[in-house]
């Protein structure tokens, strides 16, 4: 892939994103890699998850620390060699094939990022239809068949979006855009203010704990008009059908001064630990998950956290 060939692509993929209010700006392409063992292009699971980490940690450098990374390799998954892309819901990093044209690679990157955007396994695409486990619209006529965007490319024609679709993502665009808001088609759209901070772990450093303990990566977005943070925190590996109990906790120098608060797993200056506990079996009634902000000095909750939910992110391939 050229750097040439990958601004065709995002061109192809931009006119589907078009309908979503969407627009991705190609920021750097670079050839050099991490995680494709023997640089071949050819990614085995193990070596798509180190390119998914690598890719969490390209964006990490970013200005505002978001963004989405696109990898091209010949064959995104050596287990079903003719796939043109994988990605995992939620993750930013998708990995896509350098296709026939760039009108069709382009495709493939608008329907990835349609799964990263949350269009998932059983993500509706009306209120009287949902997409099938691997989060793919059905091979029958029309818009919500085989032109949608979510139709897999073996028998996808168009790249259209139903309305709920398209609300569907937009949920989840303070984690990986720069936003604005147009608040009358007469005037031009407004900047929304934000605050963002991301961070993936390279993995394997919980010592001899299970890698349930060990975080993969964080993601925290706000609106500055807002008093609400939204975050997203993955572990290493999925959560095991048996019984745990799991804490993580997060240290935050909320006021940005190491004099205040006290210094909390290496860190000076924390002055607020976010914690939160996981028990019980997952994907089970008895399954809880909790949480509150703790003020790391005198260890009063300062405030519960709300609306937390734990979630399995599915891996979903394309299918050619
Ligand atoms: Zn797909």
């Amino acid at each position: 892939m050229t750097p040439d060939g990958a601004k065709d692509a995002i061109k192809e993929a931009n006119k589907a994103h078009k309908q979503a209010n969407m627009q991705l700006v190609v920021v750097k392409v670079q050839n050099a890699t991490e995680g494709d063992a023997g640089n071949d292009g050819e990614f085995n699971k193990d070596e798509r998850k180190a390119v998914r980490t690598f890719g969490g940690k390209e964006l990490e450098k970013l200005p505002n620390q978001k963004g989405l990374k696109i990898c091209f390799g010949k064959t995104p998954t050596t287990e079903s060699p003719t796939n043109p892309g994988i990605s995992v819901h939620k993750d930013p990093t998708l990995i896509v094939k350098n296709r026939a044209t760039a009108a069709e690679t382009g495709q493939t990157i608008a329907h990835e990022i349609g799964h990263v955007m949350t269009l998932g396994a059983g993500h509706t695409v009306t209120s009287t239809q949902k997409a099938n486990a691997g989060g793919h619209t059905p091979n029958t006529p029309g818009e919500t068949g085989k032109e949608n965007l979510m139709a897999p490319s073996n028998y996808r024609t168009d790249t259209k979006l139903t309305a709920d679709q398209i609300a569907e993502m937009q949920t989840r665009k303070y984690f990986v855009g720069k936003c604005s808001t147009q608040f009358n088609s007469a005037f031009p759209a407004v900047k929304d203010k934000q605050q963002f901070g991301a961070n993936t772990d390279a993995g394997n450093d919980q010592g001899g704990a299970p890698a349930i303990f060990d975080l993969h990566q964080m993601f925290l977005a706000s609106l500055e008009s807002s008093g609400v943070i939204q975050s997203q925190i993955s572990v290493q590996t999925p959560l095991p059908g048996s019984a745990i109990g799991a804490t993580y906790t997060l240290g935050f120098d909320s006021d940005q001064n190491a004099a205040t608060g006290v210094a909390y797993s290496g860190l000076p200056g924390v002055d607020r630990v976010v914690k939160i506990s996981a028990s019980g079996v997952f994907g089970t009634p008895g399954f809880s998950l909790t949480g509150s902000v703790i003020d790391a000095v005198t260890l009063t909750v300062v405030s519960p956290l709300s609306s937390l939910q734990a979630v399995i992110a599915d891996s979903l391939v394309d299918i050619d």
